[in-house]
C-alpha cells in the first residue's frame, strides 16, 4: 500500500484554531452547577468530534469549560449540558439541528480547511458555521472563499 503523503493544512491543527476561537467568543466556562470552576479553559465539543466529524467545526456544537467541569461532563455528565443547551435560548433550535445534522458526513479538503483556518484566526465562528451548514445543503464550500488559494 502506496504510503500517503500528508502535506498542506492538518485537521488537527485547524481543530486546534478552532478550539481556540471558541474559548475567545466565550471567555468562561459555560457551567452553571453551583460547583467552583478550576484549571484552564477549553473547547467541549457536545458532540464529540471523533464520532460527529460533521460537527467537529460547527460552532453550535462547541462550548468553553474549565478543564474541571470538562473532565466532569466527560464523565457522564451530560444531562446538565443537555439542559443548558435548551434554557439557552440562542441555543435551543441548534441543539435540534446538531442531532439532525450529525450523522452526515463532510469531507475536508485542503481549501476547505484553509478557509476554516482563515476563519477561526479571524474570529469569524459564524462564517464557519455557514461553510459547514452550506456542505449540508449540498452545496460548494468553496463558493464561501474570496478567491484566495
Ligand atoms: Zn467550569
Amino acid at each position: 500500500m502506496k504510503k500517503r503523503q500528508r502535506q498542506g493544512i492538518k485537521i488537527i491543527d485547524v481543530q486546534r484554531e478552532f478550539n481556540a476561537a471558541i474559548v475567545r467568543r466565550d471567555r468562561m466556562c459555560v457551567v452553571r452547577d453551583g460547583t467552583p470552576c478550576s484549571g484552564i479553559l477549553q473547547c467541549s465539543h457536545y458532540y464529540s468530534v471523533g464520532a460527529n466529524g460533521v460537527l467537529r467545526f460547527f460552532p453550535d456544537n462547541a462550548n468553553t469549560m474549565c478543564a474541571h467541569h470538562h473532565a466532569q461532563y466527560h464523565a457522564g455528565k451530560k444531562k446538565f449540558y443537555t439542559d443548558w443547551y435548551k434554557q439557552d435560548p440562542l441555543r435551543e433550535v441548534s441543539l435540534e439541528l446538531l442531532d439532525a445534522f450529525r450523522w452526515n458526513t463532510v469531507r475536508y479538503t485542503q481549501p476547505l480547511l484553509e478557509e476554516i483556518l482563515r476563519a477561526c484566526r479571524e474570529d469569524r465562528l459564524y462564517d464557519v458555521g455557514l461553510m459547514i451548514l452550506a456542505i449540508l445543503k449540498g452545496r460548494d464550500p468553496v463558493a464561501f472563499s474570496d478567491g484566495e488559494d
